[in-house]
């Protein structure tokens, strides 16, 4: 089930293929030993709108922690770089993810300083995406914008 998630300020969609949540949902942290689990979101931009088709997942270079996840710094930018030269440069670097270990999830304070420097640096909408328990949060960073997009499939 593919739907669109309106978001401002420019009445853009947002889409997030089912596949993408599916494999982050494998990093729920469901267990209470699990660590938090992290990457980054590629995909397509589509005039103003963004669609989301992949995700990196973590590797044994970054550090997970019960309460913070410590991206290592060049290994998920590469796996995008190769995803951007694959696609015939089209594929691009579209937001980032992580777990939360709650059942509904909700931006921390790190998490807000860290996506506006993110959207801050872009000149396209980021996606910002917290996968929780039972439910995911997600939201849409354009310059000193966030929307929150959860909500329909999430
Ligand atoms: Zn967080």
């Amino acid at each position: 089930m593919l739907k669109p998630l309106p978001f401002r300020p420019s009445g853009a969609m947002l889409l997030v293929e089912p596949q993408v949540l599916e494999r982050l949902s494998a990093f729920r942290q469901m267990e209470t030993s699990a660590p938090e689990a992290g990457g980054i979101l590629m995909g397509y931009r589509r005039g103003p709108h963004t669609h989301v088709t992949e995700a990196t997942v973590p590797t044994s270079r970054d550090a997970q922690r019960r309460f913070g996840f410590f991206r290592h710094a060049t290994h998920h930018q590469r796996v995008a770089l190769r995803r951007w030269k694959e696609s015939g440069e089209t594929m691009d670097y579209v937001g980032e993810w992580h777990t939360h270990p709650e059942d509904d999830p909700s931006p921390s304070g790190v998490d807000f300083r860290h996506w506006r420097e993110i959207a801050q640096a872009s000149t396209r909408p980021m996606v910002f995406l917290i996968v929780g328990r039972s439910s995911n949060w997600c939201g849409v960073g354009l310059k000193n914008n966030l929307t929150c997009v959860s909500g329909a499939n999430f």
